[in-house]
């Protein structure tokens, strides 16, 4: 369902533009540089389907990418020291409205830095989860920079800062994009949704 099958479909900026919500969709979102778009590519086995970000903060567009039947949405990284006031609140209003006007969305997965665990600036969207009531899942990124014998100890933190949230799924997934570790996991969970 996934190589081959991933287009790129549009660059939203304003509730008017999302595409008619006719079918299921999952979005993923994360902190600037946490690895999204390089998690994307992986998932979807292209090499540039989402543009690994230079400037990190920059893009502000909601990218939709078809997904054989279903949409793939790509939001905005956030937590970016540098982005502009302004940029910052666009952007909050926008993902206020999306998460709480899509029907359709079946999970946001959260992506979440293995090393650094769950920051403030994810609190405050996993908070807008909650109140949206759109269930969310965790995907620890960039597993293979944690040494195993850390492991354990940064999913249990993980784990804990996550049990506060009712709209959060029990379940991590823990990925690497380096090694392909859990990709084919979250394929399989994208896949029953
Ligand atoms: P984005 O801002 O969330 O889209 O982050 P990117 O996908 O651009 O990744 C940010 C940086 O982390 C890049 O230098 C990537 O090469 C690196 N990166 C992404 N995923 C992994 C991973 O699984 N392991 C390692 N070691 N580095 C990664």
């Amino acid at each position: 369902m996934f190589a081959g099958e991933t287009q790129f479909l549009k660059g939203v900026v304003a509730m008017s533009g999302l595409p008619d919500a006719d079918r299921p969709e999952v979005c993923f979102a994360g902190r600037s540089n946490v690895g999204k778009s390089t998690l994307i590519n992986a998932l979807t086995g292209r090499k540039a389907i989402a543009r690994a970000s230079n400037t990190p903060g920059r893009t502000q567009e909601i990218n939709y990418f078809t997904l054989a039947d279903r949409y793939l949405v790509d939001l905005p990284g956030y937590g970016y020291a540098k982005a502009p006031v302004d940029v910052v609140a666009r952007w909050q209003a926008l993902l206020k409205a999306y998460l709480q006007g899509r029907p359709t969305l079946r999970r946001a997965f959260v992506l979440i830095d293995a090393r650094h665990g769950v920051k403030d600036v994810d609190e405050e969207i996993l908070s807008l989860l909650d109140s949206a009531a759109v269930t969310f899942q965790a995907v620890l990124t960039k597993a293979d920079k944690v040494k195993t014998a850390d492991r354990e100890k940064a999913l249990d933190r993980t784990r804990a800062a996550l049990s506060k949230h009712p709209a959060a799924f029990p379940e991590l997934i823990v990925t690497s994009s380096e090694t392909g570790h859990g990709i084919d996991v979250l394929r399989a969970v994208i896949a029953s949704l």
